[in-house]
């Protein structure tokens, strides 16, 4: 699960990081009363959106001004103005595709004097199973440039679980950054602080980017972004409440509510398959005979005759998907149960896409029986291959 900068740096801000003061905005009524509640003389006006680069992001609409996500105000009456033009309006940054983000909520900042920008990130490591840092004196461009271009210029490193965070972790991230003096021993509490944040939150990623000196030489950390395992979700109740639902695709969260396993993709084969390995042999096999998947979803194991419904009507619901690939393997999921659930959804909603059934595995003639014997225009398939290419080549025909 993702949060926003704003939310991020007030959980930064409880476990004793340094960031600025600031507030957010939701209305353009409400901006110049935020601004008024800081110090001035310079603030910043920064889009709040699930998606990095806002900084260098372009707004779709014309009176949104030439500026992009993230706006420095040296005056109310600038923070005024662009919070007029911000909000509403849709930004399209490298990480939002071309639909770019509608701008639903600002949040207006004390503006810092930059000496440096460095970048840190803390994230699990699946290789060492740790959690590891990221640090690199390349701050505020963007870091897979950095990891392309001048790899040399990333320090990695991981903490062992056993022994936690210790000095020597935040002195290695000052060393790597070429600190000196008194920022040596910021530097060492402000990693003790993130890591503490890190555990204590369950975080996947914790970026900050950049992370700066200030010109009277203190350590802030000005942009913010967070997620979260959602495996743990279960025990941060407070961290649930911030999620913000317009910056999700509603397919996902159709989908959570029946506890399926579904990613919304770019392609035109909608696939329905159980378990998380299928699924992915499943669309590497549509792209191998020239087909694009649609989406990822696994119905799990157990699924009921409900799931099975409810993953086909979001599916259907779909305007991308020109066709529907069902590719089961029945093991503690029966075959019957698939077909019942595609049968039911079928009759709710229609099917207007040609759909490709492979079943397999238990009481598969009873699934069968029930496809054929229920009048629907289902294509059959033998195996994974033949599926494939039967459900690539009825999208193709169909144009
Ligand atoms: P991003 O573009 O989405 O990553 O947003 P950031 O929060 O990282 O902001 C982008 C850039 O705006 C930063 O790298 C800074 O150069 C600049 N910026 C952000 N906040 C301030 C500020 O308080 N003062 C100054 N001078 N520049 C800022
Ligand atoms: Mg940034």
């Amino acid at each position: 699960m993702n949060i926003h900068e704003y939310q991020a740096k007030a959980i930064l801000r409880e476990f004793g990081a340094p960031v600025a003061a600031g507030a957010p905005v939701f209305e353009p009524g409400e901006a110049l009363s935020a601004a008024r509640s800081l110090p001035g003389p310079v603030w910043v006006v920064k889009a709040q959106i699930h998606a990095g680069g806002r900084g260098k992001g372009k707004f779709k609409e014309a009176s949104a001004g030439e500026k992009g996500g993230v706006r420095l105000a040296k005056s109310l009456e600038e923070v005024d103005a662009f919070a007029k033009q911000m909000l509403g309006a849709t930004l399209v940054t490298a990480q939002t595709g071309e639909a770019g983000k509608q701008v639903n909520r600002l949040y207006i900042e004390d503006g810092a004097d930059i000496a440096q920008e460095f970048y840190l990130s803390i994230l699990i490591d699946r290789a060492t199973s740790r959690i590891s840092f990221v640090v690199s004196t390349e701050g505020g461009t963007d870091i897979e440039t950095v990891a392309h271009e001048t790899p040399e210029k990333i320090v990695t490193f991981a903490v062992d679980p056993a022994t936690g965070i210790l000095p020597h972790h935040g002195r290695r991230v000052a060393d790597a950054l070429g600190l000196k003096g008194a920022l040596v021993k910021e530097a060492v509490e402000l990693t003790q602080k993130l890591y503490t944040a890190f555990v204590a939150k369950d975080m996947e990623l914790l970026e900050i980017n950049p992370l700066i000196v200030t010109k009277d030489n203190r350590l802030r950390c000005l942009d913010a972004k967070v997620s979260f395992d959602d495996n743990a979700l279960y025990r941060h109740p407070e961290i649930v409440e911030l999620r913000d639902k317009t910056e999700e695709d509603e397919k996902e969260i159709e989908a959570s509510k029946f506890e399926l396993a579904y990613i919304a993709l770019d392609g035109t084969i909608g696939c329905m398959v159980n378990g998380a390995g299928l699924a992915m042999a499943t669309m590497d096999i549509i792209k191998l005979y020239g087909g694009n998947p649609a989406n990822f979803l696994d119905v799990g194991g157990g699924a009921s005759k409900e799931k099975v419904t409810a993953a086909f009507k979001i599916i259907t619901a779909d305007p991308k998907v020109k066709g529907i690939l069902v590719n089961i393997f029945g093991g503690i999921m029966r075959c019957d149960v698939i077909a019942e659930g595609v049968v039911a959804a079928v009759k709710e909603v229609g099917l207007k896409v040609p759909l490709v059934v492979r079943l397999e595995g238990t009481n598969v003639d009873l699934g069968k029986a029930i496809l054929s014997n229920s009048g629907l225009d289902v294509i059959a398939a033998d195996d994974l291959d033949d599926a494939a290419q039967k459900i690539v080549e009825a999208v193709r025909r169909r144009g």
